[in-house]
This record gives structure tokens, C-alpha cells and sequence, in this order.
């Protein structure tokens, strides 16, 4: 379940670039693609580290198979499943996924615990094929640390969209996996349940901004943006 007005949709697959850290005479080792699943164009992402080729993946919604290809043709070895939040085109895969490759399920917060236990329906309302109940090996709380290889994100619990929502942080790559908490032009939606309006912009404000401006993004849904040009165009957030 995506997002308020202005959803983007469309978005292509998309490849981290390779970038060099300031200041370091070797590449970042952090990279990550993002593939669009499910009907609602979700953006899994796989991560992973350059040094060791062991990626992670997040929010693996569905289209198990396209992923898996994407895992193969880069010649990772995918040893994590990572969540941002658990509706259905964002967790649906996430169970199979486990069971079938023996990974372990990394988040989100408790707050998400009533969203997990209703995936079952979640597929039945949104013509998903049936979601496998999981529980997940780890849930994160704010502050958390997440790697993968020599990589490591930083966890910012931010509540609003669901009660618990986590985004992942790279300092170094300048990179944040933001779920359905903010969309290039748009925001999280805040009707359904778990969702608040107030807690969600404080969420983006105290939790996001302080990443910096030059921060790049990536929704769970359409194009990459920074935080920087949301705090002047977005309209729910202008003058944030
Ligand atoms: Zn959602």
C-alpha cells in the first residue's frame, strides 16, 4: 500500500552507481539495484558489498523469480532479507523467500506485528498470491545497525505510514532506503491502520532531514530523489 496523491509509477530499474568516497582512494563498497514486484511496482532493492559480493535483499514484495535472476546475473550471493515495513507489496515474498534460500528476516520494529499477522488477508484483498506467514529472526529498533559483507546501514525507526517502519542508512554512500515513508513528491499514506498523519511528518523532519540534503533516497515506489529537493518542492513538506 503505497502512498498519498501524486503517486509516480513507471519507474525502471535502476543501478546504484559506483562512487568514490570523499576523502578515500578506493571505491565505496556499497552498491544496490532496484527492481520494481508486484502489480504495485515495489522497489526491492538488492544491496550489497562490493568487497564480498553478499548482498541483501529489501523489501522483496513478490516476483520472487525476477529478483533471483537479478541476485544471479550480478554473481551475488544473497544471504539476508531485509524489511522496511510489512504490507503485503512490500513483505509478501519475504516468507517464501526465507524458507526456500534459509535466510534470515531482518526488521522491521514490533509496531509492524499486526501487519504481519495479516498478510494472509492482505493478499486475498489485493489479489496477491497467498503470502507465507514468517516471524522475523531479528526485529530492528531505532539506532539498530544492519551489514551486509563490510557494509553496514544505520536503523531510524519512523513511525506514521505503519507503527513500524524502518528506514536504512549509509552515511558513507550517502543512501537511504526509505520504504513508504516518502516518495519523490509525495508522502506515505496515513489512513490505514497504524498510520498517523503528525507522527509521520515528524518521522521525515527529525529523522530524515538530519541525513543531510545531498542524501539520495529510494522509495518504495517510483523515482529516486534527495532529501534536500523535498524539503523545497514537496508539497506536504515545503519549508520543513
Ligand atoms: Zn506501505
Amino acid at each position: 500500500m503505497p502512498q498519498a496523491a501524486g503517486r509516480t509509477r513507471g519507474a525502471a530499474a535502476r543501478s546504484g552507481p559506483i562512487r568514490h568516497c570523499p576523502g578515500a582512494s578506493h571505491p565505496m563498497p556499497l552498491h544496490y539495484r532496484t527492481i520494481p514486484v508486484t502489480p504495485f511496482e515495489q522497489n526491492a532493492s538488492l544491496v550489497w558489498c562490493e568487497a564480498t559480493r553478499e548482498a541483501a535483499v529489501i523489501d522483496p514484495g513478490g516476483d520472487l523469480p525476477r529478483l533471483l535472476v537479478a541476485v544471479d546475473g550480478l554473481g551475488l550471493e544473497l544471504t539476508q532479507i531485509w524489511l522496511t515495513h510489512a504490507h503485503i507489496d512490500h513483505a509478501g515474498g519475504a516468507g517464501e523467500l526465507a524458507r526456500t534460500r534459509d535466510l534470515p528476516i531482518v526488521g522491521p520494529q514490533r509496531g509492524d506485528q499486526y501487519w504481519i499477522e495479516t498478510l494472509p488477508q492482505q493478499s486475498r484483498m489485493f489479489g496477491f498470491p497467498a503470502a507465507e506467514p514468517f516471524t522475523p529472526t531479528r526485529w530492528l529498533e531505532d539506532g539498530d545497525e544492519v551489514g551486509v559483507g563490510e557494509c553496514s546501514l544505520q536503523v531510524r525507526h519512523c513511525p506514521g505510514h505503519t507503527a513500524g517502519h524502518v528506514v536504512f542508512h549509509s552515511q558513507q554512500a550517502q543512501r537511504c532506503f526509505v520504504g513508504d515513508v516518502l516518495f519523490a513528491g509525495s508522502i506515505g499514506r496515513t489512513d490505514l491502520h497504524g498510520g498517523d498523519f503528525d507522527t509521520l511528518i515528524a518521522s521525515i523532519t527529525q529523522r530524515l532531514w538530519p541525513m543531510g540534503d545531498e542524501t539520495v533516497f529510494i522509495p518504495g515506489h517510483g523515482p529516486e530523489s534527495t532529501f534536500g529537493r523535498e524539503r523545497r518542492f514537496n508539497p506536504f513538506l515545503q519549508g520543513s
